[in-house]
């Protein structure tokens, strides 16, 4: 393929997210640069990271810059950087497609909100489509990248974001990327992006913490040396001063995290982190700490207002960045974080780290495990203090991943607890926390009650939770996967015992011992006709008003853990369910008629068939034979009507 030039289709949804960047973004046009300058920064550190193992990749050129050219004349704005470049798959793979985890889910949100007419920034910035903003404000982007090393070949990007791009190998002199942007002709009132006055100032606003300098070519006025001046016939100069051009880095490199807090604006807070996560909205808070004292350390962390759409994917990247002496070690430091506070986002700069520390040694490190400790607190402190309306935000972000917690970090289980919100039986489509539900208990109940399942209306009209409801005590409604995991280590809170409403004995109201015996030849008749499929049928006290229900034992798999485990490929061996009846339903008295009068009727065995299947159903489940379920429904409606 040597020299020759290649062109390529953007895939479709690349297309799509370009058309919606141009349409959606057009008020807020500057954001381009940020968006080059922090791709620029990124390649920096990468580089910077790489040299620390392999000091020689640097060659002579040292000093890590990245420059902004503009040229009036042709239009043209340049951003380039000595970071680490890429080859020529990697152009392929970063620039021509979305390769990011999230596209497709990404993808289905943008064609919601597009039947609702909701395109928003916000949408994308979640996503962060950093490099694709350039064709807001240009019609022809080139990129022109060589990556570090000796024998590297330079690649040619260039697109007018129409459809296609094309990509051909190149020659570059030096390491590192060059974006070239053919900027559109700004209409009346806009910015001019080659004027020196509008970069300076975006430069200030948006990247002014950036690590490297951010070098222009600017005028200046110099002043002639005597020697030099051109005097006129009174022998005085004709001028004094001149214009020359002088490099000038624009941005004050100060990094925010080691600043005092009073000194900082919540502009200045936002627009950090808007570099750091590559995320467009501004930061739900953040925790800015400096540590003094036997191990000393600064952190400045930040909650996100939208969960990323990478959330639950393991690829996801940018959690904390971890700095020594302002000098960046390396991104995404999953050991300063547990997992299931991967939303957080921040830098944590430690003086005292090894620079060369590689992530091996690093998980072993002292003061790692040590700021690791201390992050969750001050994170778990800040959730815990937060006010009710705004932690409700964090919470529908986040809730499914905090909840994690309580099932990983025995040490904190119950700090987490106290986070943990859920809707209830009663409380209205409101969350509430456990303390909440402690504090409603009945006087006469002694545990807290839950039921899990995917479907809040199913669970609400769930038979299960019947007598519960009957006797006005609240159930929590958990519809989330990870609270399978959360029920399986919160087993106590504030010494009430958690109690799945579909397993076990209720131990409420007991069945009438008379009543009990007059079923106990009926229910083994039922049991012997089902019994590959069931491994008791008892009288239930957890239903009021519906004929049948299964359950399980304490320890045994819920019915939604079983569909979970299912859905996601996983051989499951569930433990055969207990069928329940109700005594007290007349339904259930006319089959005992019926059995009686002639114990080989054959409507007995499709009766017990259906009484399963609709203990099944009742809980979301697929009965083993519809098309039986239905036909037996239907006759049964013929007889009644
Ligand atoms: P993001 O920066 O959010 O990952 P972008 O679309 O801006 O998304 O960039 C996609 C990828 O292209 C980056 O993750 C990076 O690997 C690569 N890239 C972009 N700009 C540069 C650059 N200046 N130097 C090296 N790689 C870059």
């Amino acid at each position: 393929m040597e020299g020759k030039k290649e062109t390529h289709q953007f895939k479709t949804e690349v297309q799509q997210l370009l058309n919606l960047i141009i349409n959606s973004l057009y008020s807020n046009k500057e954001i381009f640069l940020r968006e080059l300058i922090s791709n620029a920064s990124d390649a920096i550190d990468k580089l910077r990271f790489k040299s620390q193992t392999e000091p020689e990749i640097l060659g002579e050129d040292t000093e890590f810059r990245i420059k902004i050219t503009a040229d009036k004349e042709n239009n043209t704005l340049e951003v380039s950087d000595n970071g680490i470049g890429m080859t020529y798959d990697e152009v392929m793979e970063n620039i021509g497609t979305i390769a990011k985890s999230g596209t497709s889910a990404f993808m289905d949100a943008l064609e919601k909100s597009k039947s609702q007419e909701l395109l928003t920034p916000e949408l994308i910035g979640q996503f962060g489509v950093g490099f694709y903003s350039s064709f807001i404000v240009a019609e022809k982007v080139t990129l022109i990248t060589k990556p570090a090393g000796p024998e590297a070949t330079a690649t040619r990007w260039e697109s007018t974001g129409d459809g296609s791009f094309d990509i051909e190998e190149t020659t570059k002199d030096s390491r590192g990327t060059t974006v070239i942007l053919n900027l559109k002709k700004p209409e009346d009132g806009e910015q001019d992006f080659t004027e020196e006055w509008t970069i300076r100032s975006i430069v200030k606003k948006h990247s002014d913490f950036v690590a490297y300098p951010i070098l222009m070519d600017v005028e200046k006025d110099e002043q002639i040396p005597e020697k030099e001046q051109i005097l006129d016939k009174d022998n005085k100069p004709v001028a004094t001063t001149r214009k020359v051009e002088k490099e000038e880095t624009l941005n004050s490199m100060k990094a925010i995290w080691a600043r005092d807090k009073k000194e900082v604006s919540d502009d200045e807070y936002n627009e950090f982190y808007k570099h750091i996560s590559h995320d467009w909205n501004d930061p739900l808070t953040h925790i800015h700490l400096k540590l003094e004292g036997t191990t000393e350390y600064s952190m400045l962390l930040y909650l996100p207002s939208k969960a990323p759409f990478d959330l639950f994917h393991q690829e996801r990247k940018h959690g904390i960045q971890l700095y020594c002496k302002r000098v960046f070690i390396m991104e995404d430091c999953k050991e300063l974080l547990p997992e299931y506070l991967r939303f957080v986002k921040g830098v944590v700069d430690a003086p005292d780290l090894n620079l060369n520390i590689s992530r091996e040694i690093l998980q072993q490190d002292r003061l790692v495990k040590n700021i690791h400790k201390n992050i969750v607190k001050k994170i778990l402190d800040l959730l815990a203090g937060m006010e009710k309306e705004e932690y409700e935000k964090f919470y529908n972000e986040f809730g499914a991943v905090i909840k994690e917690g309580v099932h990983v970090d025995w040490e904190n289980k119950d700090k987490i607890a106290d986070l943990v919100r859920y809707k209830t039986t009663k409380s209205d489509d409101k969350l509430i926390s456990l303390q909440e539900y402690v504090d409603n208990m009945k006087s006469d109940q002694k545990e807290i009650y839950y039921i899990t399942g995917d479907s809040l209306s199913a669970l609400i009209n769930s038979p299960h939770i019947e007598q519960l409801k009957d006797k006005d005590y609240e159930v929590l409604l958990m519809t989330d996967p990870v609270d399978e995991w959360v029920t399986m280590s919160l087993t106590e809170y504030k010494e009430k015992k958690l109690k799945s409403a579909e397993k076990g004995d209720l131990e409420l109201d007991k069945v009438d011992d008379k009543k009990k015996d007059e079923y106990t030849d009926l229910f083994k008749y039922i049991q012997t006709s089902l019994e590959d499929k069931i491994k008791e049928v008892k009288p239930s006290s957890r239903l009021r008003d519906s004929l049948s229900c299964l359950s399980g034992d304490t320890h045994d798999m819920s019915a939604y853990m079983e569909k979970l485990l299912k859905s996601s490929g996983q051989e499951t061996v569930g433990a055969k369910r207990v069928l329940e009846l109700n005594v007290n339903h007349p339904a259930l008295g006319k089959i005992k008629t019926l059995f009686e009068e002639d114990k080989d009727n054959e409507m007995l065995k499709d009766y017990s068939n259906l009484l399963l299947d609709m203990a099944i159903i009742s809980e979301g489940g697929k009965v083993e034979n519809p098309a039986r379920f239905s036909k037996m429904v239907g006759e049964l409606m013929s007889g009644a009507l």
